[in-house]
């Protein structure tokens, strides 16, 4: 196996762009593919003060370094879950590679700051951890990024995760979200910054194998509360037929990105109200993440 640039061995195999990379040349190959992203997408520029969501995984370190050597100032924001040794080690991780690069990571502590972990939350609302936990983090990152008056909050969504998420919501032809998959959610004026997605265009093989390659240090134990998750099946299966089809994955995103978008248009959004406790944007008096804190400290 040869690399496709210098012909010299090769460490991976691209399937779906039909080539075989040597380390060097994947370094370069995923650096292009996110530079080309943040182009395409006019995610942001040099101006731009932009802010990173950072768990410890390999997805967000590896996207942070890649913003930096792409010539980027990104700072971190990392959310402590109260997930048991999860929360703690992804803290370690993403402080230890914050500081051995000189970069600023914000850190957040649910528990400590709000009362209650995901666990509890979960439990108390009868909702599924993830969904508990995707709405805190949302919630708190909008909140940081607004509080510390960053331009962008940048995500580390891979390939695989959008690709997932589409295929749910057309098994559910959920409009109202398909008409929020973009890779671009722009800032709107009741206080929710840009949020951005450059690492759509790497699988999650590949953000692996970057992160391995670049001796990144990341957490590789799977969240305790991740079983059950049906995004986790619908990549399986979406991984199944990558192994018959290479690119179907990528075919079912951009087709969607390219022209399935036109007909789930991103309606503006109802005006929004403020939450009557914290004062953040909500269609209803109370909002979502004030409910569930309620649930939860009253349980
Ligand atoms: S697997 Fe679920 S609960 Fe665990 S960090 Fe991810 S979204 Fe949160
Ligand atoms: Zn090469
Ligand atoms: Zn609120």
């Amino acid at each position: 196996m040869k690399c496709r640039v210098c012909r010299q061995r090769a460490v991976i195999q691209v399937k779906r762009h039909h080539a075989n990379f040597c380390k060097d040349h994947f370094i370069e190959h995923i650096h292009r593919q996110v530079a080309k992203t943040i182009d395409e997408y006019k995610m942001f520029d040099a101006a731009d003060r932009l802010l990173l969501g950072v768990s410890g995984g390999k997805d967000s370190l590896a996207l942070w370094n890649i913003l930096n050597e792409l010539g980027y100032a990104v700072d971190g924001v990392y959310l402590h879950l109260g997930i048991g040794d999860y929360s703690s080690e992804s803290l370690n991780l993403s402080t230890n590679f914050a500081e051995a690069r000189g970069l600023k990571l914000q850190v957040s502590d649910l528990p400590a700051e709000f009362g209650f972990s995901v666990p509890e939350a979960a439990a108390a609302s009868r909702r599924a951890p993830c969904s508990a936990c995707g709405l805190s983090k949302r919630y708190i990152l909008n909140q940081i990024a607004d509080e510390l008056s960053y331009d962008v909050l940048v995500m580390g969504h891979n390939l695989d995760d959008e690709a997932a998420t589409l295929f749910s919501n057309v098994l559910r032809w959920n409009a109202e979200y398909l008409a929020r998959q973009r890779p671009v959610l722009p800032a709107t004026n009741e206080g929710f910054a840009r949020k951005v997605k450059p690492l759509i265009r790497v699988a999650e093989r590949e953000t692996a194998a970057y992160a391995v390659l670049q001796g990144i240090d990341y957490e590789v134990d799977e969240c305790p509360m991740a079983a059950g998750n049906t995004i986790n099946r619908y990549k399986e299966w979406l991984n199944r037929l990558e192994e018959d089809s290479p690119g179907v994955k990528a075919g079912f995103l951009f087709g969607f990105l390219e022209r399935g978008v036109e007909h789930f248009p991103n309606a503006d959004r109802p005006t929004l109200d403020s939450c009557r406790f914290c004062g953040q944007p909500t269609t209803s008096d109370v909002c979502a993440f004030c409910r569930l804190q309620a649930v939860t400290l009253r349980a």
